[in-house]
């Protein structure tokens, strides 16, 4: 599949052998409970098992009668993953590798915990840009396997896409995530920065964040929700209307001219910067909220004072923050990040034009935990791409 097709492409199976139960929501729950005989509040207090008390099964859930928890094993109720090997960063970052219970290499997926004392506290409106201690977690999480848009610096671009992560998939990571934390740490931001594109994968991204924000399981903010995108301009929109600017939108802008866009994301052919700019201007963000503007600099293609101020005058008229990523460096792709001194530049320009700006700290990069980093490594299902990627950069 072209990225340029993927945002009408049908949703692909998600790969999950089974119901995606950890996927369902507590009326979904009150149903299932009905059709096995037992009554509609036993939803309810399974919802709260899995979602609240993070029961990995039913065995745990002992407020329940051994009948109901018999039919809830029969059924294969459980977190979809287990934990296979952890790496812990210098830094605090871990990356978690997850497995199916099958332990079938190829549905491996990665998660990653970072402290967020080592965080900018971008998104935060009453500390913007300061540095604080806390025991507070942000967790990345993925929603693909691989990834369709084919971004010419990124590791899951690389591989193509290999199959979308259903509801339940997604909200699992935080489940192991959250029994993972070492007290008195909390899980308090999840982004959708890991392996793939949520909106590509757009209805189980939604119903994820429906059960992560319900108030009878995990219960959290939809503000402290970060839907990364590459820019699907329908998708913004369904989320737009679907959550009410509550959720937190990253755009991956990465370039202001259509030229370069294009060469580094392909899916801006199908989605250029005029629509997106539209897109973004009707986003409805609540009071004291913002867009945040992902930017990954790359030497000589994106990084000159000229990009910044052709940067600053595109996002004029936007309520903005800007992240400035330096590239990553992905096996096979000799492309590089500029140095110090040149981002320092980029950000000044920007920041006088007025614009606040966040040079993003590499975290965990000795785990390859780092954005875009999140696939090479995962066992891909389907070898990479080298050549498409090579043809891309040969545009560049
Ligand atoms: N697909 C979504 C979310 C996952 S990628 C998106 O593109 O927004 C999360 C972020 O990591 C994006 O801003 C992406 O551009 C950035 N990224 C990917 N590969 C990178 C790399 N090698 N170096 C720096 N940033 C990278
Ligand atoms: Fe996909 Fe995001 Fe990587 Fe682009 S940067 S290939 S959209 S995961």
């Amino acid at each position: 599949m072209s990225p340029s097709d993927a945002a009408s492409e049908p949703v692909a199976p998600t790969g999950l052998e089974g119901v995606d139960y950890l996927g369902w929501l507590p009326e979904e729950w009150s149903a299932w409970a009905r059709s096995v005989g037992e009554p509609a509040y036993r939803g309810r207090q399974i919802f709260e098992w899995l979602h609240r008390h993070l029961a990995a099964e039913p065995a745990a859930m002992s407020s329940l009668p051994e009948s109901l928890r018999a039919h809830l094993t029969a059924a294969g109720v459980g977190w979809p993953w287990r934990l296979s090997v952890e790496s812990k960063s210098d830094d605090g970052t871990r990356k978690l590798l997850l497995e199916p219970h099958n332990g079938d290499p190829k549905a491996r997926i990665e998660t990653v915990l970072l402290p967020e004392q080592l965080v900018n506290f971008e998104d935060d409106p009453y500390t913007g840009g300061l540095r604080k201690e806390s025991d507070a977690v942000s967790q990345c999480i993925s929603s693909q396997v691989g990834c369709a848009m084919g971004c010419v610096f990124c590791a899951s671009g690389a591989l193509g896409l290999t199959r979308h992560l259903s509801a339940g998939e997604i909200v699992a990571q935080t489940s192991l995530g959250r029994v993972q934390l070492e007290a008195p740490q909390h899980l308090r931001r999840l982004v959708y920065m890991g392996m793939g594109e949520p909106l590509h994968n757009y209805e189980q991204t939604a119903r994820s964040i429906r059960v992560l924000t319900h108030p009878w399981g995990f219960a959290l903010g939809a503000r402290r929700i970060t839907i990364s995108t590459s820019g699907l301009v329908p998708k913004i929109d369904a989320l737009a209307q679907d959550f009410e600017g509550h959720v937190h939108l990253a755009v991956s802008l990465h370039a202001a001219d259509n030229e370069t866009r294009t060469k580094i994301l392909p899916i801006n052919q199908r989605y250029p910067l005029e629509d997106l700019y539209a897109c973004l201007k009707r986003y409805p963000l609540r009071r004291r909220r913002w867009i945040t503007i992902e930017y990954t600099l790359i030497e000589g293609i994106n990084d000159g004072l000229a990009d910044a101020r052709a940067l600053a005058r595109w996002l004029r008229g936007l309520c903005v923050k800007v992240n400035l990523i330096p590239l990553n460096p992905v096996d096979h792709v000799p492309l590089k990040a500029p140095s110090p001194a040149r981002v320092h530049a980029f950000q000044r320009q920007l920041m006088d034009a007025g614009y606040s700006v966040y040079v993003r700290k590499q975290r965990g990069d000795d785990i390859d935990a780092a954005c875009g980093q999140l696939a090479m490594r995962a066992a891909p299902a389907r070898p990479a791409r080298p050549a498409a990627t090579a043809r891309r950069l040969a545009l560049l």
